[in-house]
């Protein structure tokens, strides 16, 4: 047999079990196999019949001495077995499982395993069962380390087991070698064939845990393996640099620094120099720049645009939402025209739209700002050279190509604010270069942040309006779970009204929320903006963008039932300017996970260290991006845990295939094989 075959090759697996498997992602055998355990449990130590005492786990060896079939109501029926060791006498029930009575006759020896309860004295109810044989060697459930598997309907732990059991003896001789000799024994892994058994039937925990390192070492490396050759695939595609580049700024470049009212932090100058030898290399960039919210990402593409247009390109900036595509026109002009640069916007909603699709057309425009209505079919560029898109992860795969696809080989960089854990960046952004900008401008003042209980709101409300006659601005989020819900809107409706009329009556307050249509939107934001409002009220298309340094005070209505990485994104508007800034969290927590969320939120301002945690909390198939990177198909992998297996297999791949750019050599086959399963996965 081979380990790519169907599962229904195995002795006793028909079509009906094949499909239950399926559901498990378990389609061949070399997947029965590579379905490890999600934990051990120890039933090796016999406890002697006279010592279980109720509530203890234990597994006891003993012989029936009896064996009688109960009928319940209906059909119903259960087992009730008294069984003995050298030590005394103990009841067993089966209930539901009458049958078991005439399986197990007096005289049967038996292994169980469960928890002491009562039942007429000390008794084991539908504890793990094995029928002794004579030979031990043959112990599945009990009397040893037991596997537990991650199930599904209709499949028990029992079942699974005797199916591992039996792929792992037809399958016995077929389990080939398929890690490099060098990089097996550099790590002190165990050999394929030891490993399979090991991982499901260990002698100890150790040799367990030995065999599950292998699995997900074999995994990672395969995945970046993977990654890199498709990254390296990319880079091989040539074209002509899109700016030449001999060590000096073009014109628009160096007026651009010219203008800047401040110094470059350090790692926004590095972020600068990425992007620009990017576009002076003889292939296209593909790069995401990544930051959390504030530090300057804007200002770093700025310079991108001023290079691309140095190079007699146009570029385009597509953001998610009609208010960052607006907010962006708005400095993108206060920041480009001065240079002689045309700055566009065009938005889905707009008036005007075909005129400015004929400028773009005609190369009038040189820097174009705007939505989704960029990459519709209608938009066309003169020369497209730059294509940035905010916030990716917003866009689809299929959506971002549809706008790179108008220009010819653009340069491509994607921004983000929002953290992703350092693991799973190498993952999901596996195939693009990544820039960090892991640094604030001068003279920010991390924002404080408190809970406040539902006695103090009443404070909080004189606070906002002391801040208010101080002349400093406040945002209050009412969470909406769905904007398209009319109950929650007039709820949130509601409660602006309420705070407008009573604690905030003499202040200047606003609603922005997902209903208002797109100038009704742009008029709240714009009156915020010239410090018109006190106290806006927004439901959390706040979310992304909005730059209002003035603004000093957040209130998070309801917190607990946001994410963290949200919520992190939420009190990024405040904190922006060198006022100090607070936020407020109001609600609380009903748990453990939301009381945590809170607590890290209190604690720390380091975007990255909130991403991490939010990976602990919520597992790495939340995170944006981690899906369509075909990440939650690792088998055996886990990125929590297995972080330092991780970054070891990202240098060992990167080595080998410095060696073997194919992986052509014999030994690495089964690996390019892997690694091309990974891609296939992932589409
Ligand atoms: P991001 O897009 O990363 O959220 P922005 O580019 O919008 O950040 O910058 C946030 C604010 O900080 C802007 O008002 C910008 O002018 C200002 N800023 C950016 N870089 C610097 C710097 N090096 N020194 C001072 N202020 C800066
Ligand atoms: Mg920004």
């Amino acid at each position: 047999m081979r380990l790519e075959d169907p599962i229904e090759t195995l002795a006793g697996i028909g079509p009906k079990r094949a499909a239950l498997l399926a559901r498990l992602e378990v389609r061949t055998v070399r997947d029965l196999l590579l379905h490890v355990p999600r934990a051990y449990q120890d039933r090796r130590r016999m406890t002697p019949v006279a010592e279980a005492q109720p509530g203890a786990e234990v597994t006891i060896a003993a012989e029936v001495v009896s064996a009688r079939h109960v009928r319940l109501r209906g059909r119903l029926s259960m087992a009730v077995l008294r069984v003995r060791d050298a030590t005394g006498e103990m009841n067993v029930t089966f209930f539901g499982r009458g049958f078991l009575a005439r399986a197990f006759s007096p005289g049967t020896r038996l292994v169980l395993s469960g928890r002491v309860e009562t039942w007429q004295g000390p008794a084991l109810k539908n504890p793990e069962y094995e029928a002794l044989s004579g030979d031990e060697e043959d112990l599945l459930h009990t009397g040893r380390i037991v596997p537990v598997y991650r199930l599904t309907e209709d499949v028990t732990q029992r079942t699974l087991r005797r199916w591992v059991a039996t792929a792992l003896r037809e399958a016995d001789g077929c389990v080939e070698e398929t890690l490099p000799e060098l990089l097996r024994a550099a790590h002190g892994l165990p050999r394929a064939e030891a490993a399979v058994r090991d991982v499901h039937f260990p002698e100890s925990f150790e040799a367990a845990e030995a065999a599950r390192a292998r699995f997900v070492y074999e995994e990672l490396l395969a995945m970046q393996a993977g990654i890199l050759m498709e990254r390296a695939a990319r880079a091989a595609e040539g074209r002509a640099a899109h700016v030449k580049w001999d060590g000096r700024d073009g014109p628009c470049l160096s007026r651009l620094r010219a203008s800047l009212p401040f110094a470059l932090t350090p790692a926004q100058a590095r972020a600068v120099k990425d992007l620009l030898d990017d576009m002076a290399a003889p292939r296209p960039m593909l790069r995401l720049l990544q930051g959390d919210v504030g530090c300057g990402k804007t200002v770093v593409a700025l310079h991108a645009v001023a290079a691309a247009a140095d190079g007699g390109y146009q570029s385009a900036l597509m953001a998610p939402t009609e208010v960052l595509a607006e907010q962006h026109y708005f400095h993108l002009r206060r920041a480009l025209e001065p240079l002689g640069l045309r700055v566009g916007l065009l938005t889905g909603s707009m008036k005007g739209a075909a005129r400015v699709r004929k400028e773009v057309a005609a190369g009038v425009i040189d820097v174009i700002v705007g939505t989704h209505a960029l990459m519709q079919e209608k938009t066309t560029f003169h020369r497209l050279g730059l294509a940035i898109i905010d916030e990716q992860h917003r866009f689809g795969v299929l959506q971002r190509a549809r706008l790179i696809e108008k220009g010819d080989e653009p340069d491509v960089l994607h921004m983000t604010a929002t953290p992703i854990p350092r693991t799973l960046a190498l993952t999901v952004y596996g195939g693009m270069d990544i820039t960090v900008i892991d640094e604030m401008p001068p003279g920010r003042r991390p924002v404080k942040t408190r809970r406040v209980p539902p006695g103090k709101i009443p404070e909080l409300h004189a606070y906002i309006a002391r801040q208010a006659a101080a002349g400093r601005q406040t945002y209050i989020i009412c969470p909406l779970v769905d904007e398209s819900d009319q109950r929650e809107l007039r709820g949130a409706i509601r409660h602006f009204e309420e705070l407008s009329t009573g604690p905030f009556a003499g202040l200047r307050t606003d609603l922005l929320h997902g209903r208002l249509d797109a100038s009704e939107k742009e008029t709240v934001l714009r009156r915020f903006q010239n410090a018109e409002t006190d106290v806006l009220f927004s439901t959390t298309v706040i979310e992304v963008g909005i730059d209002v340094a003035n603004a000093t005070t957040m209130v998070i209505e309801d917190a607990p039932q946001f994410g963290l990485t949200q919520l992190h994104q939420l009190r990024g508007r405040v904190g922006r300017g060198p006022e100090q800034s607070h936020c407020f969290l109001i609600g609380a927590p009903t748990t453990e996970d939301g009381r945590r969320r809170l607590e890290t939120l209190c604690a720390t301002n380091d975007g990255f260290a909130i991403a991490e945690e939010d990976l602990k909390l919520r597992g790495p198939g939340e995170f944006h991006g981690v899906r369509q990177a075909g990440l939650s198909d690792l088998r055996v992998a886990d990125l929590v845990r297995d972080a330092r297996l991780l970054d070891r297999a990202r240098r060992d791949a990167q080595a080998l295939l410095e060696r073997d750019p194919r992986l052509e050599d014999p030994e690495h086959r089964a690996l390019a094989a892997a690694a091309r399963r990974f891609l296939a996965v992932r589409g």
